[in-house]
Formats: C-alpha cells, structure tokens, sequence
C-alpha cells in the first residue's frame, strides 16, 4: 500500500495530511480542524432536522429509520441514527457494503469528493444490498460535482432553507440563538438558513446515472478510461469540464464489467521512448471471429507504433497477413517514413516467419523479432491492442440493447471502435 504524508501550515496551525492507497488526502479529526478557521460556523457539526430525515428516508425504511440507517459521519450531540461511524472510528475504515448508509458529510470539498468516490468504489462491490443518501450542498462547480450525475437527487431544498442545527459550543452569549427544541436537541440551536442550495441524494441497485454531456461523450468513444478521457478533455475544444468528464469513466459500471482483468505480469504501458516513428513496429492477429462479419471478414491483424499509432486491417483468411503488411508498408512510406528501418516484433506465428510475408519483409529490408515463445506477455503491447478493442466492443454492446451473440455486426463494430481507439491513444 503506497502512504505518503506531508505536513502543511496553514493561519499558523499545522495540518499533517496523509494519502493512503491513493484513497484519501488527511485524516479526520484535521479536517474537521482544518474547515473551522475558514468559515463562520463549523458546518462539520451541521445536524439534519429530524423531520427532514424522516422525510427522506421514509419509502426507504420499513420500521424506524433512525435506527435502520447506518450515519456514517458523527460527531458526540450532532447525531441522527443510533448505529454510526465517529471521528474516533472513522467511517473511512470501514467498508461501505450490505446497510443502508445515511451520511451528512462536513461541507468541505475534499471531504465529499472522498466520500463519493468511496461510496461509489464500494457499492459496485454489493450493489444489491447496498444503499446511500447523502445530504450535500449545490455546489455545482466543485470538483466533485461529476459524482452527483450516479446518484439519484431526492429533493433540493432552495437557499435559506431551514434544515440544519448547530450546538452552541464556544458561543458565548445564545440569547440571540433560536434553539432546535425537538428538531435537533438540547444544547443544538438553529442555523439561519443555508447560504446555497442543499440537495439529497440517493443510490441503490436500481439508480441510473443521469446522462449528461460528459456521459455521453464516454458513451459515444466506447468508454475510454479516465487517462484518455482526460488527454480528450485537454485536447479537444468540447466545452466539458474535465473533472466532471474523470469522473464519469471512475464510476461507470459497464466499464467495470467489460474490462475486468488481471493484474498484467509485464505491463504494456512500458515506454519505448528511444525508437523513433515506424522503427519498432508490433503485429498480431487475431481470430477466427466467430461469427463472421458480413462481409466475409474472420481475422485482425495488426500493426503498431512504439508511439501507439495503429493500423488494423481485417482478412477473411490468415494468409492474407502478406498482402496487408504490404498496405501498410505503403501507408507507412506515404506518411514519409523509412519502410527499411521498421523492426516487426511479433509471438513468431508461422505466417510472420514464413511465407510471403516474410519474402516481403526480405525484400523491403523488413528486420523481423520475435518474443520468447509461450511468453505471450513478451508481446504485451501486440496483444494489449485487442484487449482495448475487444474492452470497447463489449461496453458498446452492454450499452446497445444489442444480443452479445448479435453477430455479424460484431466484426463490423471492431472497425468503429478502432477509430475510436486510435482517437484516444489507447494503452
Ligand atoms: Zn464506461
């Protein structure tokens, strides 16, 4: 697990921040700590009106729903639920799976950008039995705003909405405070109205994301990863928020049923910095597809750039490897590169060191290397290629309302992921 701390000094108090696993910035008492010099009342001890909890939780609760919810943020007087989490048993220790979990976080960015994404990573573990409800703020420029589009919003309640109760701890003279009487309780006193919007939200197995442009943009490129979609959002002029576009590829639960994998024993993403454009090219077919496209076509075949530029060409047979290494040497020289210093690394399949396509190769001063045999993983990059399409065929398809046995127009799907794979620079 990869921890790294550092220490920050911020209106002279010291805050020690620790990530962990990549999961979350700092622990929690700081936060709680870090939020109240900044703002006028420390919104961590915010408390829901009891009648607005009930209100929400009502449909979703069969007996009492104080009970029944498990409140994930607590802090001694500010609590809803009798079952909890605090911040002497922090709720981020804990995994998120199999109750149904009530959570009024702190308002405090950081904060709900953690606890979103750890709700969303630890639902698709059990979805089934697993729900949320999140009382947020609108804050709908903020960073973690793109989660909000998984979550069902309940209610909003319009600024100035009385809802929340505070205790009046170091408030020195409470005459002017109204208190919370049964809405809160003793010692809690009433917040004034909130200063933004507030809204509810809501998850269980049967919430569906809320399509937005950034959704559908995911949707339309065969569900790039967060990497793509982020060079996508940087590149391109589209107008979406990049941080929103992140999200939606983070959380997406075709994504998480359509590339599931495993680890790789030799990664793909290794750079091969040192060759220049076209000088170490890897090929690979694969096929038969079953069934056939329409057009005839059972075979890919492959080949690709160390800088990840890729040509895919399809065969209705495998000896027709020759005539394609042929297109593509030719596209190469059109692109204005050296035919004669391309390297071809393949897994040493008879028709790469035999037959015509090896007379080509020898007549074009084609250098031909092959990895080390039944070490398919040698040829990680030749072979990551059809995981990227194979991943984005299947997320197009789980999203098409289309049979996975559809068919023929499988192959003929491969040729539109392509173009969508060679636009985001796949990995
Ligand atoms: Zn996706």
């Amino acid at each position: 697990m990869e921890i790294s701390t550092r220490t920050v000094i911020m209106a002279g108090h010291r805050f020690h921040f620790e990530r962990r696993g990549g999961t979350f910035p700092w622990a929690e008492t700081n936060t709680i700590a870090a939020v109240r010099p900044r703002i006028s009342r420390d919104r961590a001890d915010w408390q829901l009106f009891g009648s607005v909890f009930s209100k929400l939780t009502d449909k979703f609760s069969t007996g009492d729903p104080k009970k029944q919810w498990w409140e994930l943020f607590r802090k001694a007087g500010n609590e809803v639920c009798s079952a909890r989490f605090d911040v002497t048993n922090s709720a981020f220790d804990h995994t998120w799976t199999g109750r149904d979990f009530y959570g009024n976080p702190p308002f405090e960015g950081q904060f709900i950008y953690r606890m979103q994404d750890k709700a969303l990573a630890d639902f698709s573990s059990e979805p089934q039995n697993t729900r949320f409800l999140f009382i947020l703020p609108y804050w709908p420029q903020s960073n973690w705003y793109g989660f909000v589009k998984h979550f069902k919003v309940l209610e909003t309640f319009p600024k100035d909405t009385m809802m929340f109760s505070a205790s009046a701890t170091g408030v020195l003279n409470t005459s002017s405070l109204k208190p919370a009487g049964d809405e809160g309780g003793p010692g809690r006193f009433l917040i004034e109205g909130t200063p933004w919007p507030v809204i509810a939200v809501y998850l269980d197995a049967t919430t569906s994301t809320t399509v937005d442009d950034s959704v559908k943009l995911h949707l339309r490129l065969g569900h790039p990863g967060e990497r793509a979609t982020e060079h996508i959002a940087a590149k391109y002029e589209h107008g979406l928020q990049t941080n929103a576009a992140k999200q939606t590829c983070k959380h997406c639960h075709v994504c998480k049923l359509a590339k599931a994998t495993r680890v790789p024993a030799y990664p793909s993403t290794s750079t091969y910095d040192m060759y220049s454009t076209f000088a170490l090219v890897f090929s690979d077919i694969h096929g038969p597809l079953s069934p056939t496209s329409y057009s005839g076509q059972r075979f890919m075949i492959h080949f690709t750039c160390t800088s990840r530029y890729t040509f895919v060409y399809f065969m209705e047979t495998r000896d027709q490897a020759a005539d394609r290494l042929a297109q593509f040497s030719t596209s190469v020289s059109q692109l204005g590169h050296t035919v004669a210093a391309i390297v071809l690394r393949t897994d040493g399949d008879s028709v790469y060191t035999s037959g015509d396509l090896a007379g080509i190769c020898e007549s074009q001063g084609i250098k031909q290397e092959i990895s080390a045999p039944y070490v398919h993983t040698n040829a990680a990059v030749a072979e990551r290629l059809w995981r990227t399409v194979l991943d984005i065929t299947r997320a197009l398809l789980s999203t098409s309302g289309l049979s996975h046995d559809i068919g023929p127009l499988r192959p003929d799907m491969r040729r539109t992921c392509m173009y969508g794979a060679r636009m985001v620079r796949w990995r």
